[in-house]
């Protein structure tokens, strides 16, 4: 797993690092590179996000590229896994494709929001991952 330059990896709950693990493998078996996270921790925004969690609390979201994922043509069968795999437990979000209108919208329109898979933890219980 990598991270982009910018991303703040403190106070992350243990729990989305456990799947952010699972993930990163599963993304090297099918595909072959490493994947990069390009966001968790943010300082909060207009909007309220499981990134942005109040003081004290850990950050129960990521961000994930999917540039190499959409170049195999796997971003699909990628989040189709992860979603039978893992659902349960975590949310899987495909944007911009699967954001309302609204949250489209809220975030200053299709142009500024940068292809990515958002997962967010449902349940901070310790997962079965395998
Ligand atoms: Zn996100």
């Amino acid at each position: 797993m990598r991270f982009a330059d910018d991303v703040n990896p403190e106070g992350v709950h243990p729990v989305l690092w456990l799947f952010l693990g699972a993930i990163a493998t599963r993304h090297r078996l099918d595909i072959g590179p490493e994947l990069v996270v390009t966001s968790l921790r943010r300082r909060p925004g207009p909007r309220p996000s499981l990134h942005s969690p109040p003081e004290g609390e850990l950050c129960r979201a990521a961000d994930l590229r999917r540039w190499a994922l959409d170049k195999a043509g796997f971003t699909q069968n990628f989040v189709g896994f992860l979603r039978r795999r893992y659902g349960q437990s975590l949310g899987v979000v495909l944007e911009p494709e699967e954001l309302t209108p609204a949250q489209i919208a809220e975030r200053g329109g299709r142009d500024k929001i940068a292809p990515h898979i958002h997962v967010q933890l449902k349940s901070t219980e310790w997962p079965e991952l395998v």
